[in-house]
């Protein structure tokens, strides 16, 4: 069967106004990234002004937070049935790939599950996405060093790339093709899309380059942490870890919670709160055993879930390289560092073998 080529459709630059407006007249309300002095909040949208246009991730991770609430409600009882509802539905502007694929990661986790979660569905059914490209590269991304690219390639209903005097818009959804064909836009030239290409080139380069000291490594990442388990890196690597939980609260791919029950007026309530690994308490069980006891355990572990387990269950790694670990982390831990150090270790391992 021929492979379907994805719809790409342009309009000028100068008209992002226009269309915000259209698509709130004629869809629905527009919210999304929005600059505020230096920080990247998120809102509702009110113009081309207030939006963060293309730029980097934000620092908070907003997909876990609209996808995966820090605190919801999953069931009540005694009471009247409370079923998940699909909110009114709203258009999300500005999530970047490595939000989109930390997207794809909560799809495989609590979508292609059996049962799925429809607290997560319900939600998944409000939101239209609307994505862009990267245009700036932080010190701390890489992307492309874990399966990615500074450009999203799925999970989006419009993904809009960009350039001095035109926005790329590629179609990822029946949405979004309804939106290209009601929207006065015009078919993307080929000429258009190699600048499209050539800027995404760019983009990746200067992910690259950032990362020159750090990557590519030796040996593929899953393989690392397969073999290096009883490594003295972990122990070395681990000092500075302060267990706060940081790294996971702010990880967008990190989605583990825990339950508790709590008293109502008339009815009790079962509440889901993001949980993380690194707390102490974390692994153990009722009768009191422990199997992550120490705080290098627990270092270790978050680095096999990220690039071991995922792999061996679906085939992913699940980190997407965004670098908000390392941006907030107050021991000063650079992921990267880490899974050098392994590598420089397999590297030591070959030559005395060698020799
Ligand atoms: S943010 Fe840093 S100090 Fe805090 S738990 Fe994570 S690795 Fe440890
Ligand atoms: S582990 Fe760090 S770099 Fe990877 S997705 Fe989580 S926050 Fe981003």
């Amino acid at each position: 069967m021929r492979r379907e080529e994805p719809l790409i459709c342009k309009i000028p630059r100068e008209e992002l106004g226009k269309f915000l407006k259209w698509l709130e007249d004629n869809h629905a309300p527009v919210y999304g990234l929005k600059k505020e002095g230096e920080k990247v909040t998120f809102g509702k949208i009110s113009g081309p002004h207030d939006i963060y246009l293309g730029g980097v991730r934000s620092l908070h991770p907003y997909t876990k937070t609209l996808f995966l609430p820090p605190r919801e409600r999953v069931a009540r009882y005694f009471g009247e049935e409370d079923l998940p509802t699909v909110e009114e539905k709203k258009i999300i502007f500005g999530f970047k790939a490595c939000d989109l694929r930390a997207l794809a990661i909560y799809d495989i986790m609590f979508d292609d599950t059996v049962p799925s979660d429809p607290f997560y569905l319900a939600k998944r059914e409000s939101y239209y996405i609307i994505s862009f490209d990267c245009t700036e590269v932080l010190p701390t991304c890489f992307c492309v060093f874990v399966d990615g690219n500074p450009y999203p390639e799925s999970k989006f209903d419009l993904n809009l790339t960009l350039l001095e005097d035109i926005i790329i818009m590629e179609v990822g959804s029946p949405w979004g093709e309804e939106v290209v064909k009601k929207y006065p836009t015009w078919l993307a030239e080929p000429e258009d899309i190699k600048r499209r290409d050539l800027f995404r080139e760019e983009m990746k380069k200067k992910v690259m380059e950032v990362n020159k000291e750090f990557f590519p490594l030796s040996k593929p990442l899953t393989y690392l942490l397969r073999t290096h388990f009883d490594s003295p890196v972990w122990e070395e690597k681990s000092q500075t870890c302060v267990a706060c939980g940081g790294c996971t609260a702010i990880c967008p791919t990190c989605y583990c919670y825990t339950l508790y029950d709590e008293e109502g007026e008339k009815t009790n309530e079962r509440i889901r709160i993001w949980d993380y690994c690194q707390y102490p308490g974390f692994a153990q069980e009722a009768g009191g055993a422990n199997p992550r006891k120490k705080r290098m355990e627990r270092f270790r572990h978050r680095y096999a879930h990220k690039f071991d387990y995922g792999m061996v269950r679906k085939g992913v790694y699940e980190c997407t390289g965004c670098g908000r670990c390392i941006s907030v982390c107050p021991g000063k831990i650079d992921m990267r560092e880490v899974l050098l150090a392994l590598d420089q270790e397999e590297l030591k391992k070959g030559k005395e073998n060698a020799a």
